[in-house]
């Protein structure tokens, strides 16, 4: 057994890369220390899917499989398959199932297309309304958000929303980033602190430090450097893989791994309130 607890905070395990292993890959990552893992929501075309994966990894017994958890939401990067009775939809899964989030919800503008005034007049309503159900059902939030901080700030301000959450793959800057721990949030850092290039992130996780920071593999994306194959373009990243990103936050803040882990297990069962 690990000598660690490590909380994956953000995954998408439930997709259909994981169909042909996902029960193989569960307990390999609690082998390696990975005892909590988040699923989350983004399509409602998915909510089956993903309920069903969380009742799945629960049906395996906590002593060999991680404790997963539910945190179902809208993305705003799909924003154009989005209708607003899947809202509705969502309110039943809050409503009938045990959730720890509403996730993953925000505003994304990195493509030119989502910059357009409709398209991100939709992103701002479908986070609006989350943002209400999630007052409504006292949970926090997952934020995805790229290229609109202060956007999701002044949102989060005009809701007066107070249950914080995580602000998950942080891409901003340290102000940013000091604003959204002001407002109960956690920073989620990916496997991307494994690259030594990636400054901006790095002074971020420093300047913080690791009382404001959750682990997570946003699999199957984000692979850390590590465990990225040569000869494929993209390498699935799995919740195996947690323990690189915490070495890599580990040796970015010039911390002791188990003390970090214990610390940022900590932040992660207080901020989803486990
Ligand atoms: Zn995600």
């Amino acid at each position: 057994m690990a000598t660690w607890s490590l909380f994956d905070t953000h995954t998408h395990f439930d997709v259909s890369d994981f169909d042909h292993d996902r029960e193989t890959l569960a307990y390999q990552a609690k082998q390696v220390g990975v005892d909590a893992l988040v699923l989350i929501g983004f399509l409602q075309s998915r909510f089956s899917k993903l309920k069903q994966t969380q009742h799945f990894l629960n049906g395996l017994s906590d002593q060999i499989a991680p404790k997963s958890y539910l945190a179902p939401g809208l993305h705003p990067f799909y924003i154009e398959q989005h209708l607003v009775e899947h809202l509705d939809d969502l309110e039943q899964i809050l409503r009938t199932e045990k959730c720890v989030a509403v996730g993953e919800i925000g505003l994304d503008t990195f493509f030119k297309e989502h910059k357009n005034n409709a398209i991100l007049e939709k992103q701002k309503q479908f986070f609006s309304a989350q943002i209400e159900l999630a007052k409504q059902y006292d949970l926090p939030i997952l934020l995805h958000i790229r290229k609109s901080h202060a956007d999701v700030l002044a949102i989060l301000k005009q809701h007066k929303f107070e249950n914080g959450g995580i602000a998950h793959a942080f891409s901003g800057g340290v102000e940013e980033a000091k604003a959204f721990v002001k407002m109960g949030f956690k920073i989620g850092i990916t496997g991307q602190i494994t690259n030594p290039n990636a400054k901006k992130l790095h002074t971020v996780a420093q300047q913080l430090g690791s009382k404001h920071l959750v682990l997570e593999t946003d699999c199957p994306d984000m692979t850390p450097l590590c465990c990225q194959l040569s000869n494929q373009q993209h390498t699935r990243n799995t919740p195996v893989n947690l323990p690189f990103v915490l070495e890599g936050l580990a040796n970015s803040l010039m911390m002791e791994k188990v003390e970090l882990a214990h610390e940022l297990w900590n932040n992660s069962i207080a901020v989803l309130k486990i």
